[in-house]
């Protein structure tokens, strides 16, 4: 499927329209009326989700400020920064038509309560450090710890301290710590109470982050601090008159602490929530505060706002599944009428939210994903803003030379891209140069061009070359300035801005992505703002580390008043507190939800919170799976409440698959619960569901429709008013520019662009390599050396430079001094990741050493005749052999043998090797052909060709005790005659311009496979 790419205008018209109210007001009856009323005292609201226990709070707020009441006189407390903004933006709509000024936030979350505080209450300055800057700072503290040997971490986990898995763990483990008023001497104090080494050693650590984290000149707080900090501050000078808790079952204890605080003096309290919704019980959370406050009053609203009609749809294939998704949404929008935000897909965790984005997208779904759920690094965007400021800093590997061009900042595609490095190869060979193209870009990108390596390029691949020169040398130019200065002058130069907005403004798929886009370089920017104010002296290539270490989700600064128009993904722990017209929760599968794994067992994160929440002996065995699968269902419950019209629970359902996949127990369960059935979607093997009738309907996405429509038209057994119709729709289409209806844009209907054949007029010189790939599959032999012609892969530099080796030590080079030039030139070109280095060039040593013991030990049988042999001899006006023997040898017989290094792994089967090709080519060219110096020729008159006594591939890269080789015996006058007769055939094929495809055994691993006409990827759709 491809992805749907709308034409975008370059300067669109743009026009404002008022924001749809949301929004209704409501009425109320019974003690809620009450409450909102005229409510005083203490009330606990509770409620199933949807029954309102959200829009009691709000809807109380509203009537006192309506009652007059000053809103900075109220505290209005969300569980997140997320759900805040969600209150606030509900609270600020209802009362837009109301007389009132706030010099405050209305509704804060209780970390920006106890910022609030410590900031009040405190003269030195205190500033807030994310989750991922923390994150960093940890990892980066570890680092240190490993290298220098210090921390007193137990020995079988100090091998894991550079690991961010490791990090990850130790920084959850200290936050709960944290959370709970726990500090370093409490935690080591606890660990040699216990004999947990690892508890003493994380309680260092703590010391020592602590420690850094004051030298930064401000005092740093990570939320998991600012709560504990509010409290050991003096106690609050402010006071209100109304303190209101929305979702109070994601409170922990520590946070109940601080807002129990404010609760005596406060004329007005409402503490609500829904202890079935309580899902953060690894962070902490509980329902205690909520279930046990001494409240004067108790509301409990029972019924539901939100009765959705439930469908369960269980498809048996991946694909088919994806399909229902794209389906359901697409459908939903185009006939059921939803805006697209009024749609949302949840899953289980954060890692399942980019296949279902993927997925969407290529269905022509705008998505939108919470940037809480999303690191930093990881945006296409900000990979590619990083990777343009490291150019400027260091010399990138070629790989990422070519990621910068074929990336936002070049724009380039790999065609462009390749022809690009084609013409300046060519211009470095015409100046009589030997760097390779990427070397010579490199020097283009950094140097000013000269004019006659340019006069190479067509006008695309100066445009391309332009880009991206123009882009660094802004960068370069403001690298006097701040870090924002150079990201903004990488960033502006790019004009990457104008077309994302415009793009954006369009809305759609490109649009979501545009967005997306759009808002990671915001959060870049802040987060280069941030770091630029903490560390005012560092340079850029801190702040590169600084983001590409990132590995948790930033957050984005609130900045958008209204959510924008795409369909929701997002993980269940997200949706708390939200709900949507239309919601899928998406693959509910056994094994994943519920998820039953242990959180934090490195560091025994249950057992400490055991022991500081409920004294629990960490050494008591404890089971917590119970407890476990109870949070799981209750996260379940709350995505599934979280429709108010339609909910549509789906599963993969492949018992019989390689992955097996079975939908979860909570799909049976809620089956039974609503007395819904159960809906089998069936789908074959992994390939999509193309067909409408599958579905029971035909799959309502772009790419599908183009492809049913084209099928309709191609297909001689259709009526031809079903033909005609699907032609006319088609037409439409192609008028409106969607990609793949126009005739014109299908291959099938192509004249070929030429049908001159592959060699000149006359005879065709067959090399013996060629020779055995034509025999395998003459389309593989053609279009395989056009894929490898730019790029030399690892294995053919491998091949060349062992030869070299070979050929060197023959004629006389030092074997030690060509081992250690010949491996270095390798280290350098292979550009191997540096973790495999060392294995790298190890491995290459051994086969150059193994090269030249075979060299040294095979003298015992063969005088040497000849080193890089080149042979050329006709076999009919047809066709000649010609190519070059590694190696020709003469046996203690005096007959000629053909040696023939090969620098691959896996050697061939010595059964085999009667039928080996290339060796048999040799035998051949060596049985008609005479040697006039150093090349085998055609027998002038009188000359008879010398007696062959076979062939011999040697194979220094096999990893075996000697050196493996592999013989071929002479072949008798009758056998390579028979062999000769099988050459004008190939001959013929290799001419072209129509080439056979051969099914063979080594399919599996052709590199143009997706090409091939007898392969399902590269098959021709007819039209
Ligand atoms: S996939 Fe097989 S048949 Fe097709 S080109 Fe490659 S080797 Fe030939």
């Amino acid at each position: 499927m491809s992805e749907y790419q709308p034409f975008i205008p370059s300067d669109p018209d743009v026009r404002l329209v008022g924001a749809t109210p949301h929004v209704q007001p409501r009425t109320w009856s019974g003690p809620a009326r009450a409450l909102i009323h005229a409510g005083t005292g203490t009330w606990r609201v509770t409620g199933t989700a949807g029954s309102g226990v959200s829009s009691v709070v709000i809807d109380t707020v509203i009537e006192r400020i309506r009652q007059g009441w000053d809103p900075s006189s109220m505290l209005i407390v969300a569980a997140s920064k997320e759900a805040a903004g969600r209150l606030r933006r509900e609270i600020s709509e209802l009362v837009s038509g109301l007389d009132y000024v706030s010099d405050g936030p209305m509704v804060r979350s209780v970390h920006s309560l106890a910022f609030a505080l410590i900031r009040d209450s405190s003269d030195e300055d205190v500033r807030l450090i994310t989750g991922a800057e923390q994150d960093a700072v940890i990892r980066e503290l570890l680092r240190g710890q490993a290298d220098d040997g210090r921390g007193g971490w137990p020995p079988e986990q100090r091998e894991g301290l550079r690991m961010v898995g490791f990090a990850r763990q130790l920084r959850d483990f200290l936050l709960r710590a944290v959370e709970r008023g726990i500090g370093p001497d409490d935690l080591v104090g606890y660990g040699q109470q216990f004999n947990r080494p690892n508890w003493v050693a994380a309680g260092e650590f703590l010391r020592e982050y602590k420690q850094i984290m004051n030298l930064a000149g401000t005092h740093s707080y990570s939320a998991s601090e600012l709560v504990t900090g509010a409290l050991t501050g003096p106690e609050p000078r402010i006071t209100y008159r109304g303190v209101f808790v929305d979702d109070a079952q994601h409170l922990d204890p520590k946070s109940s602490e601080l807002i129990s605080r404010f609760i005596p003096s406060a004329e007005l309290t409402v503490i609500a929530g829904d202890p079935e919704q309580s899902i953060f019980h690894f962070r902490g959370a509980n329902p205690d505060f909520l279930i046990d406050f001494g409240a004067d009053h108790t509301i409990h609203l029972e019924e539901s706002f939100r009765r959705p009609s439930i469908s369960i749809t269980v498809p048996e294939t991946g694909s088919a599944h994806n399909d229902v998704l794209a389906d359901t949404v697409r459908r939903e929008h185009l006939l059921g009428d939803l805006a697209w935000s009024d749609i949302a897909v949840i899953v289980r965790s954060a890692g399942m939210i980019a296949p279902v984005r993927r997925v969407l997208l290529a269905a022509g779904v705008p998505v939108h994903i919470s940037p809480t759920d999303v690191v930093l690094s990881e945006q296409r965007i900000v990979a590619a803003m990083i990777l343009g400021l490291r150019a400027l800093t260091e010399d990138l590997t070629p790989l990422e030379l070519e990621d910068l061009l074929l990336g936002p900042i070049g724009g380039a595609d790999p065609v462009t891209l390749r022809r690009l490095l084609r013409g300046l190869r060519q211009a470095e060979m015409k100046a009589g140069g030997h760097r390779r193209a990427i070397e010579v870009l490199r020097a283009l990108l950094i140097d000013d061009a000269d004019d006659e390596l340019l006069a190479f390029l067509t006008q695309r691949e100066l445009e391309l070359l332009d880009r991206v020169r123009s882009v660094l040398h802004a960068g370069r130019e403001a690298m006097g300035g701040s870090i924002e200065e150079v990201l903004w002058a990488v960033w502006s130069t790019t004009k990457l801005s104008d077309h994302l907005s415009a793009s954006s403004l369009r809305g759609g798929a490109a649009g979501s992505q545009a967005d997306r886009d759009l808002d990671a370089m915001m959060a870049l920017f802040d987060a280069a703002g941030d770091y630029v104010e903490r560390r005012p002296t560092a340079g850029i290539r801190n702040f590169i580390l600084h983001i590409s270490e990132q590995e948790l989700p930033t957050g984005v600064r609130e900045r958008r008043g209204v959510s924008p128009e795409a369909v929701t993904v997002t993980t269940a722990h997200s949706t708390t507190g939200r709900e949507w017209k239309y919601v899928i929760v998406a693959e509910v599968q056994e094994g994943s939800w519920p998820s039953l794994g242990e959180t934090g067992t490195l560091l025994g994160q249950e057992e400490l919170i055991d022991l500081i929440d409920e004294d629990i002996d960490p050494d008591t065995i404890i089971s917590r799976s119970v407890d476990r699968l109870a949070e799981e269902r209750r996260l379940f419950h709350v995505a599934t409440s979280r429709a108010t019209v339609q909910l549509l629970v789906t599963a993969v359902n492949a018992p019989e698959s390689d992955e097996v996949r079975e939908p979860s127990r909570f799909i049976d369960e809620l089956a039974e619960t609503h007395g819904v059935a159960i809906d089998h979607v069936e789908g074959e093997g992994d390939a999509t569901l193309t067909e409408p009738e599958a579905l029971g309907h035909r799959l309502l996405s772009v790419p599908a429709l183009v492809a049913e429509l084209r099928r309709t038209v191609a297909d001689p057994g259709e009526l031809g008013s079903r033909r005609r119709q699907a032609a006319r729709q088609l037409n439409r289409l192609a008028t409106a520019g969607i990609p793949g209806a126009d005739p014109a844009e299908w291959l099938a209907l192509r004249e070929p662009s030429t049908d001159a054949e592959l060699v000149p007029p006359g005879q065709v010189r067959l090399s013996p390599s060629r020779i055995e790939a034509l025999m395998n599959c003459p389309l593989r032999a053609v279009l395989d050396r056009l894929d490898s012609e730019d790029e030399t892969p690892i294995a053919m530099l491998r091949g060349t430079l062992v030869h070299a080796f070979a050929e060197a030590v023959a004629r006389g080079a030092d074997a030690v001094r060509a081992t250690e030039m010949i491996t270095e030139a390798y280290m350098d070109l292979a550009n191997v990741p540096s973790w495999s280095h060392k294995i790298t060039e190890d491995a290459f040593r051994r086969t150059l050493d193994r090269t030249h013991t075979w060299l040294l030990t095979s003298r015992a049988t063969f005088e040497l005749v000849g080193i890089e042999t080149e042979v050329s001899v006709n076999l009919s006006d047809e066709v000649s052999i010609s190519g070059r023997m590694d190696r020709l040898e003469r046996n203690a017989s005096g007959e000629l043998v053909v040696v023939d290094l090969k620098t691959g792994r896996q050697a061939a089967v010595q059964k085999e090797m009667g039928e080996h090709a290339q060796l048999s080519a040799y035998q051949l060219a060596l049985s008609r052909g005479v040697l006039h110096g150093d090349r085998i020729e055609d027998p002038l008159s009188g000359e008879t060709p010398e007696p062959v006594g076979g062939g011999v591939l040697v194979y220094p890269a096999h990893e075996a005790k000697g050196i493996t080789t592999r013989d071929q015996a002479p072949k008798s006058q009758e056998e390579l005659d028979e062999f000769a007769a099988l050459l004008p055939e190939l001959a013929h094929l290799r001419r072209g311009p129509n080439l056979l495809a051969r099914v063979n055994p080594s399919c599996g691993n052709c590199p143009v496979k997706s090409l091939c006409p007898v392969q399902p990827e590269g098959r021709l759709i007819h039209a």
